[in-house]
């Protein structure tokens, strides 16, 4: 079991220079994204053995999760649905219509028998065990259908950072969320931000003192400076 299960929805991901932090998408679907993907995400793969889809599941936020038997070919069948659900997902941000090929795979996955919750005696929730890998997926590929559908499929987004391809759903009552993660890239992009001004105030300094001693001999005084 995961130390921190229990604790806020959310995967533990790390930064380009290995800074860890929390990116919660909003929804289990969008959890599955940045296992990897098509095109250019394939360079993130993640889900190459059973243990690797077992440890998604793990983390994932339908944690605490059951005891899974995972075969070989449904690592391969949840690349698949991963695969659909980023053509989805990046249809839905850009405002097009649904690919036919990725509904096809969401559909097939959704399909097959899902997770079987249950009650436990100390009144949480568990699973019914062991359970299956294709079970795995036909919950996660459920949840995207209720994504979809839902009335948060028009807040599904791409981080507004130009670097980070992370997608998630803002399920904020505001809806302004921009960020993968507040603590990653919103915070980047303050930093940015404030460096970009002082860049401009710096700039503007030197272009003051290039010009004071030229033009003044530098004997005159700072403005302001009289009195003070
Ligand atoms: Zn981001």
């Amino acid at each position: 079991m995961s130390p921190d299960s229990g604790a806020a929805p959310g995967l533990r991901l790390r930064s380009w220079t290995g800074t860890p932090y929390r990116f919660d998408p909003g929804a289990l679907a969008l959890e599955l994204l940045p296992t990897g993907g098509p095109g250019p995400f394939a360079r993130y793969e993640v889900l190459h053995e059973p243990a690797d889809l077992v440890g998604w599941a793990r983390d994932c936020r339908l944690r605490p999760t059951p005891v899974l038997t995972v075969a070989r070919r449904e690592v391969l069948a949840a690349r698949r649905l991963r695969d659909a659900l980023w053509q989805l997902a990046l249809a839905r941000v850009a405002g097009e219509d649904l690919p036919a090929a990725g509904l096809a795979a969401l559909n097939a996955a959704a399909a097959h028998r899902p997770l079987v919750p249950a009650l436990a005696a100390d009144g949480s929730r568990t699973f019914g065990e062991p359970a299956t890998g294709r079970q795995l997926l036909a919950t996660v590929a459920r949840d995207a259908v209720e994504l979809f559908a839902g009335p948060h499929a028009h807040r599904i987004r791409v981080c507004s950072a130009e670097d980070c391809s992370l997608v998630y759903v803002d399920t904020s009552r505001p809806g302004r969320r921009r960020w993968c993660a507040m603590e990653h890239c919103g915070n980047l992009h303050k930093a940015r931000a404030l460096r970009a001004r002082r860049t401009t105030a710096a700039t503007a300094d030197a272009a003051t003192a290039d010009a004071g001693p030229r033009a003044g001999a530098g004997a005159d005084p700072e403005p302001g400076a009289e009195g003070a």
